[in-house]
């Protein structure tokens, strides 16, 4: 359920789309929260006065930059870098990097957008912000990405720091670019800084747990909504689009609770595997050989691949998107819930489409959004700041503990929310509310920023 907007919420929407036109991912991501905001603006109404909303939809700072680079052939190519510095009420930008040929400055201000709020529902001290570039990493040599990683720090560096801006990964950026982007930032500015990226490897300051967090965190959260109605993951059949970083862990803590994921995918097909996804391949194929998954098919000859084929039209109890946005829409929805499914939880950001959503709240099944849901992500890239900036490392126990802890407090919160302002289940209306009033109330209290 999403709440009418009101006069006042509508005029802001259309200023916001007029002054960012031809954004679309940008605007749905905006419509969703202003959504749930309604009854925010009822209990506090000096949030409109003082105009926050339209300040929180204005990014502090919008860098876009040139990013030359020479191919192995000696080819020169040009792509566009971006970096949304889009909130910091909170503390230091936060968010990740996408490497991506569909990347525009709409979808990093979507990712922007969204990253203020998952931030502050972490109860950790970060803002919000995105990068990346249209640059496609997909079959280009290790040389190839990381002269393209140098170009692209070379001049990202001056825009970032542990106390300003902290990077991370997200599609196509995963520990070798962070590897690299950490190598430049280093050699630029002469200073071993470690806080000022996440996600870096075990050897140079990284932590343990970071590269499950979003999967692993998004499984708790799952785990939490199937808590409120007496259920568990035991013996669930699950499907779980992609098969990036964030599949890969979602699939392997959905195993070890007892759950079965039958299905994968990447852009090109789906692998089904009734007996259950071998998580050893999957890793050996994406991890250490970076192929595609219909090799999967090859080595597993009870599995099937479909070409082109749709992930959601295969039965599953649990439904978990975690390749990109907008890869749920409505059809694919009714599909799912005529097909016994019960949750869905989002891995990926913005996953299912506004229709979507409307289909799996009127059909109240457990629907957790990606802004809660993969934000264990994030939280562990705080986590591994913590553990930068005290000059210390953590066990892989302790670390995933504080993960599942935070998933339970995120769930708790929005859970909380929802009944508080009269839509009792909704996560949607819960997330967007929690985090709203959080940032809301920091920039109040610092004046007019
Ligand atoms: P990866 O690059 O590791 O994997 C992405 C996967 O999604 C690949 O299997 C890829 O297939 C598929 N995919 C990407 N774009 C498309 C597309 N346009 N159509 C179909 N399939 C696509 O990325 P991550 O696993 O890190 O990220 C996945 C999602 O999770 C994203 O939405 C990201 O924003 C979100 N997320 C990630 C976090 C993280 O910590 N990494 C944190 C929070 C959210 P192919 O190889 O064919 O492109």
């Amino acid at each position: 359920m999403s709440f009418q907007m009101t006069e006042s919420l509508e005029t802001i929407y259309q200023e916001i789309i007029r002054k960012n036109p031809g954004e679309t991912e940008f605007h749905q991501a905006v419509r969703e929260v202003l959504e749930s905001l309604g009854p925010v603006l009822v209990k506090y109404p000096e949030f409109l006065q003082n105009k926050i909303i339209r300040r929180i939809c204005e990014p502090e700072r919008q860098i876009i930059f040139r990013v030359p680079w020479v191919d192995d052939r000696g080819e020169v190519h040009i792509n566009r870098g971006f970096r949304v510095e889009f909130n910091s009420a909170l503390g230091p930008y936060k968010g990740g990097l996408r490497f991506h040929p569909s990347v525009y400055l709409g979808i990093i201000k979507f990712l922007g957008f969204e990253q203020i709020f998952k931030n502050a529902l972490t109860g950790l001290p970060i803002g919000g912000g995105k990068g990346g570039s249209d640059f496609d990493p997909k079959g280009k040599s290790d040389a190839e990405v990381m002269r393209f990683c140098q170009s692209f720090m070379t001049e990202l560096y001056r825009h970032i720091g542990e106390h300003t801006d902290v990077p991370a990964g997200d599609i196509g950026v995963g520990g070798r670019e962070i590897g690299y982007l950490f190598g430049q930032y280093k050699r630029i500015t002469n200073r071993y800084e470690m806080g000022v990226l996440t996600g870096k490897g075990m050897a140079y300051g990284g932590s343990l747990v970071r590269t499950e967090a979003t999967g692993y965190g998004a499984v708790f959260f799952v785990d939490e909504m199937l808590k409120v109605n007496k259920q568990s993951f035991e013996g669930k059949t699950c499907t779980v689009s992609g098969s990036g970083n964030v599949a890969i862990y979602t699939i392997e803590k959905i195993h070890q609770l007892g759950g079965k994921v039958v299905a994968i995918s990447d852009s090109d097909g789906v692998i089904v595997h009734e007996k259950g996804i071998h998580l050893q391949t999957v890793q050996q194929l994406k991890e250490i050989e970076r192929r595609r998954i219909k090799d999967y098919a090859d080595i597993h000859k009870d599995a099937k691949y479909i070409p082109k084929g749709n992930i959601w039209e295969i039965p599953c109890q649990v439904a978990m998107p975690s390749a990109t946005q907008n890869e749920i829409n409505g059809k694919d929805a009714e599909k799912l819930v005529k097909n016994g499914c019960i949750a869905v939880g989002e891995g990926a950001n913005m996953p299912t489409t506004p229709e979507g959503v409307r289909v799996f709240q009127t059909a109240k099944i457990a629907y957790g959004p990606g802004k809660a849901t993969n934000a264990g992500g994030v939280a562990t890239s705080a986590l591994e700041m913590q553990q930068n900036a005290s000059r210390d490392s953590w066990t892989f126990e302790y670390t995933e503990k504080r993960l599942a802890k935070i998933m339970s407090n995120i769930h708790q919160v929005c859970y909380e929310t929802a009944e508080e302002f009269g839509a009792p289940g909704d996560y949607v209306v819960g997330a967007n509310i929690a985090g709203f009033v959080k940032v809301a109330k920091a920039m109040l209290a610092m004046g007019l920023i």
